[in-house]
């Protein structure tokens, strides 16, 4: 079998170029990276969990109307999505103030804000992702004036339907990063949630314990990973009961 082309490597996701126009296969690694890849390791397990988490929480926007790039989970680490053009931005919707915000403005984690506060970052590893205003972006020509209120309003869909269903599982939303592709449809354009959406892109807290179960047991060192990415599939009820414990890999 000829071998795929790769399109590019990312720091947890493998891109190659898909069977049809117009789509892509996104791999997910098992490799976890925090702080800019300063701190990094490999965690057996945690591609299959974010590929079935992604899935989960793309194909629940898809339904709800809020239109994504995911298409259809291929196998165990691999999903097919639309081909898109990303826009140079992480989108950052906070709940709760924590992480760097916490940091920043020297407001203690956990402390719930008056009303989701949405942050924008351009996407520069080599910068470490900066945080930018509006003003930047349209001096700057990330995106357009168009661009921004579609994507404030995609984000705050996104917040709304993610809180929703963590709550239900008595897990609290405390924030989470998205990225936004552009498709186009002849001459239109559209704006699309891309990237993924999983524990390694938000930070969820069990809403009784306060119990970490995202990125920030890995960057913090607070236990497993996977028992913890494992935990939000068990109550969601994405993975079946026999894989919750010890996802199968396969490579
Ligand atoms: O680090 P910070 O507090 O700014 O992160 C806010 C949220 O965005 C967290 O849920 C974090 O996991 C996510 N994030 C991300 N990728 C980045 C930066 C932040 O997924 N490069």
């Amino acid at each position: 079998m000829a071998r795929r082309k790769k399109i590019y490597e990312g720091k947890a996701k493998i891109l190659y170029e898909g069977p049809e126009p117009g789509t892509i296969v996104q791999y997910f690694k098992d490799d976890a990276t925090a702080f800019n890849a300063e701190k990094k390791d490999v965690i057996d397990g945690k591609g299959v969990l974010n590929n079935r988490l992604s899935e989960f929480f793309m194909t629940g926007l898809n339904q709800i109307g809020v239109p994504t790039h995911f298409i259809r989970r291929l196998n165990m680490r691999e999903q097919l999505v639309r081909n898109c053009e990303i826009v140079p931005l992480e989108i950052i919707v906070r709940n709760y103030a924590a992480g760097t915000m916490s940091k920043r403005l020297g407001i203690a984690e956990g402390t719930q804000l008056p009303r989701p506060i949405v942050e924008y970052c351009y996407k520069d590893d080599a910068l470490g992702d900066p945080l930018v205003t509006e003003e930047h972006i349209a001096a700057f020509g990330w995106a357009s004036q168009q661009d921004m209120d579609d994507i404030l309003s995609l984000a705050l869909r996104v917040n709304d339907f993610m809180s929703g269903m963590m709550l239900a599982v008595g897990i609290r939303l405390v924030d989470f990063k998205i990225e936004i592709g552009r498709v186009f449809e002849g001459d239109f354009q559209r704006l699309i949630v891309a990237d993924e959406i999983s524990p390694d892109s938000c930070r969820l807290w069990d809403i009784e314990t306060g119990q970490k179960l995202d990125k920030d047991v890995f960057r913090r060192d607070l236990g497993s990973l996977t028992d913890a990415y494992s935990e939000v599939a068990r109550r969601l009820g994405v993975l079946p009961k026999s894989n919750v414990a010890k996802p199968t890999l396969i490579n």
